[in-house]
């Protein structure tokens, strides 16, 4: 089971956030088909996005997506965490297949790329408008890119390590921890915990050999460690897609050209691309879409479908130009 655990030290000076992700990384890297850049890549941003949840999320309906962009052949990675511990997320090209970097670790820097943006979006429940923040790339590696994006947009100083390790191409460690710096917390302390990130080596060699509460204790050595979850929390990766949601999407098509795929196809394939599921849509349930749209009488754009909010409002400027006017 993939799980997670939270402690404080230096007499609170220090957060601590950990999570073990083997199983949950395991799992998305075999949803999506992933190789082993591309896996580790979105292995190390799943993780990081469960940590960010745990660190700026107060409600247990408010998400986190964590998003980096660089200019690598990657394409981007993204990610999406609730409090909850559960998380979903893709790469864009998750076949990429880059030759391991000269001292043999996998190249998620270069697949990535060095220049872009890391973007961190909550949505905070039940309606608060998505609040997105971001800074610049610094090396693609995720986990120094989360950790400067803390630093300047949330001015928390924190330590970020993350890491996968696969063996005969399977993931057989997957991890993250983030230490955080808390308002007064004493420079001894901090300075400590320095030395302790400094001299740790690879996380996934730690936690190939001890449980994750034991590579906490590691890393905060001489800064007394207390743990605050009485339970782990069980992580797991779970998307939110749906019959529903997949024909949601699918009325965004003009009915003739949903007829086209039902005549063509015998039915519709849609595949979620958080999570790589297919479904299989019947002509039957493709059917039932039809009967309460209101459409551009020009461009067939879709302006109104009973029973969802409103895409478009009246008197708004249709995408070929015309005025929308909607009957009462
Ligand atoms: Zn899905
Ligand atoms: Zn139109």
């Amino acid at each position: 089971m993939s799980y997670l655990l939270r402690g404080v030290a230096a007499r609170g000076g220090i957060r601590v956030v950990a999570a073990d992700t083997t199983k949950l990384v395991a799992e998305a890297c075999a949803r999506h088909q992933a190789s082993l850049t591309a896996g580790a890549a979105l292995g190390r941003t799943l993780t990081g996005a469960l940590l960010l949840a745990q660190i700026l999320l107060k409600n247990s309906r408010d998400r986190v997506t964590l998003r980096l962009r660089g200019d690598g052949p990657l394409g981007g990675v993204i990610a999406d965490a609730g409090l909850d511990g559960a998380v979903r997320g893709y790469v864009v090209n998750a076949g990429l297949a880059l030759a391991p970097r000269v001292d043999g670790k996998l190249a998620v820097g270069q697949a990535i790329g060095r220049r872009g943006d890391i973007e961190v979006i909550r949505s905070l429940a039940p309606y608060g408008e998505p609040y997105s923040s971001s800074t610049s790339l610094v090396s693609g590696e995720v986990a120094e890119d989360i950790a400067m994006f803390l630093a300047q947009s949330e001015q928390i100083n924190s330590a970020v390590l993350l890491g996968v390790y696969f063996d005969g191409g399977m993931v057989r460690a997957s991890g993250g921890l983030v230490l955080q710096a808390l308002p007064g917390a004493d420079d001894a302390a901090l300075a400590l915990l320095e030395a302790n990130v400094r001299s740790f080596g690879q996380l996934t060699d730690h936690l190939l050999q001890a449980s994750l509460s034991g590579v906490m204790q590691e890393l905060c050595w001489g800064l007394d460690l207390q743990m605050l979850t009485d339970r782990a929390l069980p992580l797991e990766f779970s998307c939110r897609c749906s019959d529903e949601k997949a024909l949601d999407a699918l009325a965004y098509f003009a009915p003739e050209e949903r007829e086209r795929m039902i005549a063509e196809d015998g039915g519709v394939e849609v595949v979620c691309h958080w999570c790589g599921e297919r479904r299989w849509l019947s002509p039957e349930q493709i059917g039932g879409i039809t009967g309460n749209e209101i459409r551009c009488p020009d461009c067939r754009t879709l302006w109104y479908r009973q029973g969802q909010t409103t895409m478009i409002r009246e008197n708004e400027i249709c995408a070929c130009g015309r005025p929308v006017t909607l009957p009462s």
